[in-house]
C-alpha cells in the first residue's frame, strides 16, 4: 500500500527527508508543509554573499556519502576556491531550493507543498491527521516533524519596542532599521552577532557587542569529516558521570592528535585572545577542528541509547567546548580583528544592567549610553512544541510535557512508539548536538532505511 507521508517543516532536515525519501524509490506520497518556500531555511535566507556558513562546504551535502554534491557544484560555478571553503549561505539556500525542485518536478511525483503551519499531529484511524493552522488537515500514514528553533529570543521588555530588531536576519530589515551612520548595539558575541557588526560596519555604522562574557568563538579554517581518526571505543569508554570528564574528553583530543592542543590564553582579554587565535588558525595549529567534528559522530548515536542525565551531563560537560564547536571563519575573524582595532566595533563583556530602549542603556558599572538601533542576536527560542491530550501539539504550552523520543526518533505517546519522526533541531530532545546541516542529513538517511523496512 502506497503510503502518505506529511513532512511538517520543509528547511533543511525536511528538505533532506524528502529527497532522501524520492532518491530511495519510496512508494509513498509526500505532503510537506512550511509557510516559507522551498531553500527559505532561516539560517540561510539571506541576501548578502558576505554572510558565511561556518562549515566547509563539503560538509553541507544532504547526500549521505557523497560531500561533493554541494561543495562540487559551488566550486565547479567557480563560488568557492576549494571544497573546504566557507560558502555564501544563500549559496546553500539555492541548493535547498534546487534539491527540492528536482525531486518535486520528477515526472509522476506524488507530491504536494502548503504554505501553511500545522498546529498538532493526533491519531486517526489508522494513522494520523495534521491539522493546519487554517483549520484543514492532512491525513498521513507517518509524519515527519522538522520544524527546528522556535522565533528569536528578544530580552524581556525590548519585545516589539521601536528601535529594537528582534533578529539580524533577514539582514535588508537590520540595515533598513539603522540610520546613516548609526549607532549600533548588537546584543550577542556569537555567530549571529559577528555576522550583524561586519555587516553593519560595512555600512558605515558603529557597532558595540555585548554579552554577560563578552567571549568570542575560536577560529577555524575547516570543518570536515574524515581527517583524523578516533577509535569509537576510546569514546565509549568516557563516563558520563565523571567529574573530570571535560579534561578527559580534551586528553582524548590531545592523543588523537599526538599534539598538545593549541588554544590561546583567555587572560588576554577578548581582542588579545582573537589576534592569538587567528595566528594560531593562520599557522595550522588548529587541529581541534577536525577532532571535534569526528567525536560529536562518534558520541551522538552514542549518547542517543544513553538516558537523559547522562546526555544532560555529556552536555554540560561540553559547555567550555561550545566556543570551539561553534567557531568562526578565519576570514571573517580577520574583519572582525580590523574592525575591532580601528575602533568602528567593540566587545563589551558584560550585558546591559538595564534596557529601556535603544535611546538609555545602562552598563553594569551605572554608566548610561545612547544607541540609534539595539539588533538582538541572543539565539532562538526552544523547540515549540508539547504533548497534551495524546497529541503533539506544535507550540509553547503552559507546564508543557516535552515530547520523548526512542533511539531512532520516533515519538512515544503512551508508552507506545509511534511512526512519527523527530528530525533536525526537532530530534534535540533526545540527540544532544543537532545543530548542523550534515546531522540533519545524516538523521533523513537514517530515517529512510527503518522507513524502508517497516
Ligand atoms: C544564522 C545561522 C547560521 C547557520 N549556519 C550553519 C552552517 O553554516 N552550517 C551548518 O551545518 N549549520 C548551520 N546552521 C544550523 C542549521 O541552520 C540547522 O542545523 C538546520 O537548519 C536545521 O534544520 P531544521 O530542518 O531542523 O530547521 P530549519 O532548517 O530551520 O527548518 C525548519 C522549517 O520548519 C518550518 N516550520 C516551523 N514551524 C512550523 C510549523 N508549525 N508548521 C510548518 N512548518 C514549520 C520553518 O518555516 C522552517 O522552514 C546555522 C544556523 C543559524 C541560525
Amino acid at each position: 500500500m502506497r503510503r502518505r507521508v506529511v513532512i511538517i517543516g520543509g528547511g533543511v532536515a525536511g528538505t533532506a527527508a524528502f529527497a532522501a525519501l524520492a532518491r530511495a524509490g519510496a512508494d509513498a506520497s509526500v505532503d510537506v508543509v512550511d509557510p516559507l518556500p522551498a531553500g527559505g531555511s532561516p539560517a540561510f535566507a539571506v541576501e548578502d554573499a558576505a554572510l558565511l556558513c561556518n562549515t566547509s562546504a563539503d560538509l553541507m551535502s544532504l547526500v549521505p556519502r557523497t560531500p561533493g554534491d554541494f561543495g562540487g557544484i559551488l566550486s565547479a560555478r567557480g563560488v568557492v576556491s576549494d571544497r573546504e571553503a566557507f560558502a555564501p549561505r544563500r549559496e546553500f539556500a539555492r541548493y535547498l531550493r534546487d534539491v527540492h525542485d528536482f525531486w518535486a518536478g520528477r515526472p509522476g511525483a506524488a507530491y504536494r507543498r502548503f504554505a501553511r503551519r500545522a498546529v498538532r499531529v493526533e491519531r486517526h484511524d489508522d494513522g494520523y491527521r495534521v491539522v493546519l493552522d487554517d483549520g484543514t488537515s492532512l491525513s498521513a500514514t507517518d509524519v515527519l516533524v522538522c520544524s527546528g528553533w522556535g522565533p528569536p529570543r528578544v530580552p524581556d521588555g525590548l519585545d516589539r519596542m521601536p528601535g529594537v530588531v528582534p533578529s539580524p536576519f533577514p539582514e535588508r530589515r537590520m540595515l533598513e532599521s539603522v540610520p546613516p551612520s548609526g549607532n549600533v548595539l548588537v546584543l550577542g558575541t556569537k555567530l549571529s552577532a559577528i555576522d550583524a557588526a561586519l555587516l553593519l560596519a560595512r555600512h558605515g555604522h558603529r557597532v558595540t557587542m555585548a554579552s554577560p562574557s563578552g567571549d568570542l568563538p575560536a577560529v577555524r579554517t575547516r570543518t570536515v569529516r574524515g581527517a583524523v581518526r578516533i577509535d569509537p571505543a576510546e569514546v565509549g569508554r568516557l563516563d558520563p558521570a565523571d567529574p573530570r570528564l571535560t579534561r578527559r574528553i580534551l586528553a582524548l583530543a590531545a592523543r588523537t592528535l599526538g599534539l598538545p592542543l593549541s588554544c590561546a590564553d583567555a587572560s588576554r582579554g577578548t581582542v588579545e585572545r582573537l589576534r592569538a587565535e587567528i595566528g594560531l588558525a593562520r599557522r595550522g595549529q588548529v587541529g581541534w577542528q577536525d577532532v571535534l567534528v569526528e567525536l560529536v559522530d562518534i558520541a551522538n548515536p552514542m549518547l542517543l541509547r544513553r538516558d537523559a542525565d547522562a546526555r544532560r551531563r555529556v552536555h554540560r560537560a561540553c559547555g567550555p567546548l561550545m566556543r570551539y564547536l561553534g567557531a568562526f571563519p578565519l576570514c571573517n575573524a580577520e574583519r572582525l580583528l580590523a574592525l575591532l582595532d580601528s575602533g568602528q566595533v567593540r566587545v563589551r563583556a558584560g550585558a546591559p544592567s538595564r534596557l529601556d530602549g535603544p535611546s538609555r542603556v545602562q552598563w553594569p558599572d551605572g554608566r548610561t549610553e545612547r544607541f540609534d538601533t539595539i539588533v538582538c542576536a541572543t539565539g532562538f527560542t526552544s523547540r515549540p512544541m508539547h504533548m497534551r491530550h495524546g497529541a503533539l501539539v506544535l507550540s509553547d504550552g503552559p507546564s508543557a510535557a516535552p515530547p520523548e523520543l526512542d533511539t531512532d526518533l520516533r515519538l512515544r505517546m503512551d508508552g507506545r512508539s509511534e511512526r512519527i519522526w523527530l528530525l533536525g533541531i526537532s530530534s534535540g530532545f533526545r540527540m544532544p548536538f543537532v545543530n548542523a546541516v550534515h546531522h540533519a542529513a545524516d538523521q533523513a538517511d537514517a530515517f529512510v532505511q527503518k522507513f524502508a523496512e517497516a
